[in-house]
């Protein structure tokens, strides 16, 4: 493939696809995103699905969606429709082409019993515990199952009991007969067939009570899709040798090959669905779509765009090696789509009342404001400004620290977008607590420079008679070290132990601009000054709710979380 500057970057699985291609091994690539319904997508499958479906519209070949429902305890359909949603979400089409391996069950089971034809597989009566005995370790060999050299009559006898649900769980399996000295542990007779009485499956009802293994459905299931390559994560590749074992020994009409890679992993996150669903289950996290959750469904509820997360994709690359990727990879990938996109807004998250005393009592006026500084397709928006205004109670400080460059005693500001004030005085309640500020106004420097003195700093404001009321959630992330659950030196920490309890602030009595009052679930917009944000689906008129995606900059670990919550324990 000759490269352009809009290809799409390379790497060992892209050349390995394009060299097969070119060598005719095929006529078009097919790949396959094969996800297990027992849980949410998480921002590590998104690695892979951007990879398989990517590769084949890059290609002009398909990509499949595959169920891997062999598990059905775990699995259940919330979780099918929510994988389906998901992937649609990140901007990836299947087409026609969305199958269960559950579909090919019948099939599966003709191919082990022409595996038990061949003397290639047999029934086994060792429990989990013997089978586990019996198989050796990684410097031994293990030992033959006494029922390794049942006749093919007996076998085909026992197997279709265990189908027809005569023997109980754990009593039999069906085993393939490779080799049980086999360096390679996987090869050691490997289970094909396991007996789970009882369960309802969601796909197949009752219709089974024998289920077969991830080992020996996924490379036969492949197979019958006509899948050419077959990519999946490094821990697999220990199983490609069982893989190919299984084509080659069973009548498939198709080779697909295995490809292994490294699996995304994310610093302050975890990606295990077990743990993923024990937060849910124990109420750790509002629910898979919180939106500290690393789940598409809860990256989308805070305000991630597919774009964004295909960007970060590519940013991330696809090799070998085995890495943890930061944080800020991901946050800026948001970033930068969203400040390219996101209209600009003002929202007093603090607030603090500030009374212009020489504006005329019931002057409004409706001052205007580009929607986006660098984007005028996006037009403007109208800002209404009179007597009474909040601004952010961080933007004022009574005894500034050196630097301050915001609202003090006597001292002067511009308000964005609008007028320069001044200071003039604090009103106290009976506590002395500061409640609200005096102020004038120079009506001198609307859009332009005050006379004969500089002012620079620069906040954001609300007019209040106009302003929105607005719960804003502010979220961060969910662990608070960058390998949760690993522990000090010698590691075994404990993953809750390492949850970070500043992950979600929530400030209520906002108050946001005019404009917003009408902004819809999922609208993002970048609130002038401190991040950007989404309306989350809990808004009901006339009170907003708004999600913090991420912050402007990379503020972690610096003073502003452990600021808001502070607020917060104090309100
Ligand atoms: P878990 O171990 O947490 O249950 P899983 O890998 O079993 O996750 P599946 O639903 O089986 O989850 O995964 C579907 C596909 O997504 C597989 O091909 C798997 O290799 C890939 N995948 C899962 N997690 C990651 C990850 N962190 N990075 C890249 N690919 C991943
Ligand atoms: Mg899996």
């Amino acid at each position: 493939m000759s490269e352009t500057a809009v290809a799409p970057p390379t790497h060992f699985i892209r050349q390995i696809v394009a060299a097969d291609l070119a060598a005719g091994k095929h006529e078009r690539l097919v790949t396959r995103f094969p996800p297990e319904p027992n849980g949410y997508l998480h921002i590590g499958h998104a690695k892979s699905i951007a990879l398989n479906f990517g590769l084949a519209q890059d290609f002009q070949g398909q990509c499949n969606l595959r169920f891997d429902d062999t598990n059905p305890n775990k699995e259940n359909p919330e979780f099918v429709a929510a994988i389906q949603a998901d992937v649609q979400w990140l901007g990836y089409d299947w087409g026609e082409r969305v199958f269960f391996a559950s579909d090919y069950f019948e099939q599966l089971y003709a191919f082990a019993l022409e595996l038990i034809d061949k003397e290639l597989a047999y029934v086994c009566d060792l429990n989990a515990e013997q089978t586990r005995s019996y198989r050796g370790t990684l410097t031994e060999p293990g030992r033959d199952s006494p029922y390794r050299e049942r006749s093919v009559a007996e076998n085909r006898d026992l197997f279709a009991r265990m189908r027809a649900g005569e023997f109980e769980d754990g009593t039999r399996t069906l085993r393939a007969r490779i080799d049980m000295a086999s360096p390679n542990i996987n090869l050691r007779d490997p289970v094909l067939y396991r007996i789970k009485r009882g369960v309802i499956h969601h796909q197949t009802g009752a219709a089974w009570c024998l289920y077969p293994t991830y080992d020996f459905t996924h490379p036969l299931s492949d197979a019958l899709e006509g899948v050419t390559h077959s990519l999946c994560t490094l821990e697999f590749e220990d199983h490609r040798p069982l893989y190919d074992w299984c084509i080659e020994h069973v009548s498939v009409p198709t080779r697909p090959r295995q490809i292994e890679f490294s699996r995304l992993n994310l610093e302050y996150a975890v990606m295990s669905k077990r743990i993923l669903t024990r937060l849910v289950a124990d109420g750790l996290v509002a629910g898979w779509d919180d939106p500290r959750m690393p789940t598409l469904a809860g990256l989308r509820r805070r305000g991630y765009t597919p774009a964004a997360i295909r960007d970060f994709c590519t940013r991330i690359g696809v090799t070998k090696a085995d890495n943890r990727v930061e944080m800020g990879l991901l946050e800026s990938a948001i970033r930068d789509d969203l400040d390219a996109s996101a209209p600009r807004a003002m929202v007093v998250l603090r607030p603090l009342k500030v009374v212009l005393e020489n504006w005329p009592n019931e002057r409004l006026d409706t001052l205007e404001a580009p929607r986006h500084p660098k984007n005028s397709d996006l037009g403007t928006r109208p800002l209404p400004f009179g007597r009474e205004l909040w601004i952010d109670r961080q933007d004022f400080a009574e005894q500034p620290p050196k630097g301050f460059k915001r609202l003090v005693p006597g001292g002067e500001v511009r308000l964005r977008n609008a007028y320069v004030i001044r200071c003039e005085e604090l009103i106290r309640d009976a506590s002395g607590a500061l409640i609200e500020l005096r102020a004038s106004v120079d009506f001198n420097t609307l859009g332009r420079n005050p006379e004969g003195r500089k002012v620079k700093g620069v906040i954001h404001w609300v007019a209040a008679s106009a302003a929105v009321e607005a719960e804003v959630r502010l979220y961060d992330r969910l662990f608070q070290t960058p390998t949760p659950g690993a522990g000090g030196e010698g590691g075994g920490g404990d993953i809750i132990a390492d949850l970070n309890p500043d992950s979600l602030v929530v400030l209520s009595g906002c108050k946001a601009e005019a404009s917003l009052g009408s902004a819809q679930p999922g609208e993002r917009f970048q609130f002038e000054r401190e991040g950007y944000f989404t309306v989350d689906p809990d808004s009901t008129e006339p009170s907003l709710v708004f999600n913090r995606t991420v912050t402007l900059r990379d503020t972690w670990g610096k003073q502003v979380a452990a600021q808001d919550s502070k607020r917060q324990t104090a309100r």
